[in-house]
């Protein structure tokens, strides 16, 4: 792995000369849907293996210039990052737990052999982005700015080492609510051909060849209309990982919940985390654990399992109403929300977006 830098970046900034017109934002923000509509401006560090990290800067948003060579397109060599802008009732803006997936970063570029930037310059340039383009940052119940940071490897060479040169950049999207006409449970497919992970492999990097290989079981829930994939652990093939883009609780009646442990072949989410301390709060037992299908059946036929959600930045937390697979089916299409899914979800959704005190310190103003 590569070492961080030391002394904070600092930024030049390049305005874009045909920014968006006002008409045109207020019109993308009134219908953003999401990873639609991009912003002004990104985010470029580039980085080399002899001088570290330079060049901070940001830049009009516009297409990359990438030699065919380049070592992202050949061996995926990529990780990235999400995490969301909210604007508060006094129009103030703020970003929830920026450190956390400046952590996560590092940890992602550590087992991609890419560089790693330090936490200060990522929250840095979360700021930075912000700034450029704050007028792209939503206001209305539930939406936000979703930012995109990612490194690419960018060397020209075709040998299989890691690369020489690499690009850390962000992209900033208005998201729209996730949810609109009411919350209600998902269906979810067990992947029961297809592994997202193996024991040794990229499971807890966020890197975009994980995606790549969930797409085809993805494909497969649709199919099978559902709006996620759950992955079984590679190994075994019996305990309970995640979904394609979310963690996984399961709400007991007896003031327990459970989810899965950090193995190293499920992402370390920083919803799940922040899930994990909130029902700490409340006084429920949190045990992160193996679990398995088996027990979810059996907990859902004699009732001991009474609420199972799923996490993560994009939609925040969504009820699961069924998993569904060629053999089996858990649970109904039509059940209801559970009672500490929607109450959960509306005090985490309280604090980002300024309704609830933040009593973790868990908000950074931008
Ligand atoms: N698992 C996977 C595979 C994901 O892609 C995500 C989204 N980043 C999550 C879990 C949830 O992570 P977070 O709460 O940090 O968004």
């Amino acid at each position: 792995a590569h070492d961080t830098t030391t002394a904070p970046l600092a930024f030049s900034f390049e305005a874009n000369p045909s920014p968006r017109s006002t008409e045109e934002v207020a019109e993308i923000l009134a219908n953003p849907g999401f990873g639609n509509h991009f912003t002004d401006h990104m985010v470029q560090i580039d980085w080399t293996v002899e001088n570290g990290w330079a060049d901070a800067r940001v830049i009009p948003y516009g297409p990359l210039i990438l030699d065919p060579a380049s070592s992202v397109l050949h061996y995926g060599q990529e990780i990235f990052e999400g995490l969301k802008v909210y604007r508060h009732a006094d129009g103030s803006i703020w970003t929830f737990r920026p450190d956390q997936n400046a952590e996560r970063l590092q940890r992602s570029a550590a087992r991609l052999a890419l560089p790693q930037l330090a936490v200060a310059d990522f929250v840095e340039s979360v700021r930075q982005i912000v700034k450029a383009d704050e007028r792209w940052v939503p206001s209305a119940p539930d939406t936000s700015l979703y930012l995109r940071p990612f490194t690419i490897a960018n060397e020209t060479f075709l040998g299989v080492r890691s690369a020489h040169k690499a690009s850390y950049l962000v992209i900033a999207s208005p998201a729209g609510a996730y949810f609109t006409g009411g919350i209600k449970p998902i269906s979810i497919w067990l992947s029961t051909e297809y592994s997202r992970a193996g024991r040794g492999g990229t499971g807890a990097a966020k890197c975009g060849g994980n995606y790549a290989a969930s797409l085809l079981p993805q494909e497969e829930a649709y199919r099978n209309g559902c709006a996620q994939v759950m992955f079984l652990d590679g190994e075994t093939g019996t305990r309970i990982d995640e979904l394609g883009g979310m963690n996984v609780f399961f709400v007991r009646n007896d003031k327990t919940v459970v989810t899965p442990e950090l193995t190293g072949s499920i992402l370390e989410g920083i919803t799940r985390a922040s899930i994990i301390q909130l029902l700490q709060d409340r006084g429920y037992t949190v045990e992160e654990r193996a679990i398995g299908i088996d027990e979810w059946r059996a907990g859902e036929a004699d009732g001991t399992i009474t609420e199972v959600f799923a996490c993560g930045t994009a939609a925040v937390i969504t009820p699961i109403g069924q998993l569904k697979s060629h053999d089996f089916t858990i649970g109904s299409e039509n059940s209801e929300p559970g009672e500490v899914t929607m109450s959960i979800r509306e005090e985490l959704t309280d604090i980002q977006y300024g309704r609830r005190e933040d009593r973790h310190g868990w908000m950074v103003r931008v």
